[in-house]
């Protein structure tokens, strides 16, 4: 991990995301135009231009440049002009950008919607500034194409279902059912989930997977666990 760290990052915005595309973290060329497009700087109050995760407050952390890569890679194709998606934990507001950019048609009948959760309003109203620090930002919020709201996750955002794609940016102690109800079929959910303890012994310690969870046409899930993550919980909002 930390020779991809040294590997990927750059001094730029573009020379992050060319690393990203030449170690192959970034294979798809609509993910790769979506990210360009998107200053990391505006997101990440340090380094952000490193591949690694950056503290936001709020016990809250900007995900590293690979995995917001990867997330958009698995939900590529969910992603397209007119589609409709949900970012849930969605902290410094970078993704909830970059999907936009993804589902922002040319033309009005193709405007996609993504609606961006977190429970903590300070840091709904921290994305809104970032997102606002760019022209193309500030288009995509007074459009409405991008709409940020303080609320539970985990239960999803029903006004604005079904979604074609869901993106979970925080580990989730179980498959929230509210978002499997809200998937569109099709649809893709891109999610961490946090293990059970396999075994009895001491060491075998679950850990938290990305899985990566279809919906399909007929309504029938397909369920597949991709690769071992970190994240921070998807919790009960902190009181007062
Ligand atoms: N995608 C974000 C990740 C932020 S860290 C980024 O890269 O910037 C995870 C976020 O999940 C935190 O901002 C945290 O406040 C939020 N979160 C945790 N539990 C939540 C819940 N139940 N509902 C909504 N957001 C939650």
């Amino acid at each position: 991990a930390l020779v991809m760290a040294w590997y990927c990052s750059g001094s730029t915005n573009t020379e992050l995301i060319e690393n990203l595309f030449k170690s192959g973290l970034i294979k798809n060329k609509r993910v790769k135009e979506a990210m360009l497009r998107v200053d990391r700087a505006h997101y990440a109050p340090s380094r952000p231009y490193s591949d690694s995760p950056q503290s936001i407050g709020h016990k809250a952390t900007i995900s590293a440049p690979h995995m917001h890569a990867q997330a958009c890679e698995y939900l590529i194709d969910h992603l397209q002009p007119g589609s409709r998606v949900l970012d849930i934990g969605s902290g410094s507001g970078y993704l909830t950008h970059v999907l936009a950019n993804l589902v922002a048609g040319p033309d009005a009948p193709e405007q996609g919607q993504v609606i961006g959760i977190d429970h903590i309003s300070d840091l709904i109203d921290m994305s809104r500034t970032n997102i606002n620090k760019s022209e193309e930002g500030r288009n995509l919020q007074e459009s409405g194409i991008v709409k940020m709201i303080t609320a539970d996750g985990r239960l999803g955002w029903k006004d604005g279902a079904p979604y074609d794609a869901i993106h979970v940016g925080a580990a989730a102690e179980s498959l929230h059912p509210a978002l499997m109800e809200q998937l569109r079929a099709p649809g893709r959910l891109f999610i961490p989930i946090e293990s059970e303890e396999e075994g009895t012994s001491v060491v075998a310690r679950g850990g938290q997977y990305i899985w990566v969870i279809d919906k399909k046409i007929d309504g029938s899930i397909h369920r597949e666990k991709v690769f071992q993550v970190k994240y921070v919980p998807l919790t009960d909002a902190p009181r007062g």
